[in-house]
């Protein structure tokens, strides 16, 4: 045997990383009395290069998230050699629909019926497995408070997710959330993902596949895990402090 040739310095740091961010996930899985296999690595590599995600998958990332159209399909077709699952987490226009429908596997962020009708005329126009499609639920809109992003109310949860489970060649996946910033929930990641835990056990109560729970992020993933996240999404805590505008 040869071994394996020598790690460049930013092989190291990202392995250094991620052994960090599998000890959180590690130690947080056993606080909450859950196995390590419930909880999905999804990393996100916004704004980091295409080699990044490459020396990524060489240390057994299978999973990873962009929020912008261009740069994902760009990272995903560099990347079509290797067998990556491609999430796509950003708020979403309808006019990109299309492209998304290409290259990614799951779309986190559908908040209106709009969006659920271009993606599914979107995957069902190619050849193409199933999108999986989580709610993002936008917890600082609850009772009508709040402005957010993206993301819907609490409350047009069922409606969405009804129009995502009727809607050819879309598979409802779960819920996603990003713990508020503003509102009731500011600086409370644990009642935010414990607020999403109810609703996600109210949609399982009728759409018993909808199973996935996308919650949790550099700085809380531990309050995700421990409130039922089944995927957390993680960026700097993995590849560095992004520059500026992320
Ligand atoms: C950037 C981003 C993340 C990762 O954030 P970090 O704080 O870098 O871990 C997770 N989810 C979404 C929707 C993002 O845009």
């Amino acid at each position: 045997m040869y071994g394996c040739p020598p790690m460049s310095e930013r092989e190291r740091e990202l392995a250094a990383g991620l052994a960090r961010v599998e000890e959180r996930i590690i130690r947080a899985c056993g606080a909450a009395g859950r196995a390590r296999d419930e909880v999905t690595l999804v990393v996100v590599t916004k704004t980091y290069p295409v080699e990044d995600v490459r020396l990524l998958a060489g240390l057994g990332i299978r999973h990873f998230a962009e929020n912008r159209d261009q740069e994902a399909a760009r990272k995903a077709a560099a990347c079509a050699d290797l067998s990556l699952n491609w999430h796509f987490v950003g708020q979403l226009q309808t006019n990109k629909a299309r492209s998304v429908a290409g290259y990614a596997d799951y779309v986190h962020s559908v908040d209106r019926v709009r969006l659920v009708g271009a993606l599914s005329t979107a995957v069902t126009a190619v050849d193409r497995a199933p999108l999986r499609v989580l709610v993002q639920v936008a917890l600082e809109k609850e009772s009508g408070q709040g402005e957010g992003r993206g993301g819907v109310a609490p409350e047009g949860v069922p409606e969405l997710a009804r129009a995502v489970a009727e809607a050819p060649g879309l598979d409802l996946a779960g819920l996603m959330t990003v713990a508020p910033l503003t509102g009731a929930y500011a600086g409370r990641p644990d009642a935010a993902f414990a607020r999403l835990r109810e609703i996600s056990s109210d949609l399982r109560a009728v759409h018993p596949a909808a199973t996935m729970v996308s919650a949790g992020m550099s700085a809380d993933l531990e309050e995700a895990i421990g409130a039922g996240a089944t995927h957390v999404r993680v960026g700097s805590a993995v590849l560095g402090v992004r520059p500026a505008l992320g």
